[in-house]
């Protein structure tokens, strides 16, 4: 028997806690400053100590921008098949100070509306070459 257990697409950019799903990144201790991914160092000029640790992101945010994939991405990115376009989205997540892309997890990728509140889920991508389901981040309408 194979193992058909889902994949992430990603090693080290989310995770799945008892409060639900978060990005993985790092902030600076300094200076307050947000990395995601997550950064060895701190990237802020006016920051005078460079103290980075490990930080969770999400899962509230506020659709910055939206645009549908009308066409099926490359590999290695991971799509539906037979490929349905879906949308992608940037957002601002809540009192986290960062602005994040990601796959919107919505049925009809025209009725998103720029301005509206999302929420973090993990949700499928398609099936990998290896025939396992790949599954990412991506940010639900609420
Ligand atoms: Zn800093």
């Amino acid at each position: 028997m194979t193992d058909s257990s889902p994949v992430h697409a990603a090693k080290d950019l989310f995770v799945e806690t008892s409060d639900g799903p978060r990005l993985l990144g790092s902030r600076c201790e300094t200076c307050r400053a947000p990395y995601f991914p997550s950064s060895e160092a701190c990237h802020n000029p006016d920051c005078d100590h460079s103290d980075i640790q490990p930080a969770h992101f999400g899962p509230h945010g506020t659709l910055w921008s939206v645009t549908v994939q009308n066409y099926p991405p490359p590999p290695p990115v991971v799509a539906s098949d037979p490929y349905s376009p879906y949308a992608v989205g940037l957002v601002d997540l809540e009192t986290d100070g960062l602005r994040v892309i990601g796959r919107l997890h919505v049925e009809d990728p025209a009725s998103v509306k720029v301005g509206g509140p999302v929420e973090l889920v993990l949700a499928p991508l398609g099936q990998g070459q290896d025939g396992h389901e790949v599954i990412s981040w991506q940010f639900e309408p609420r």
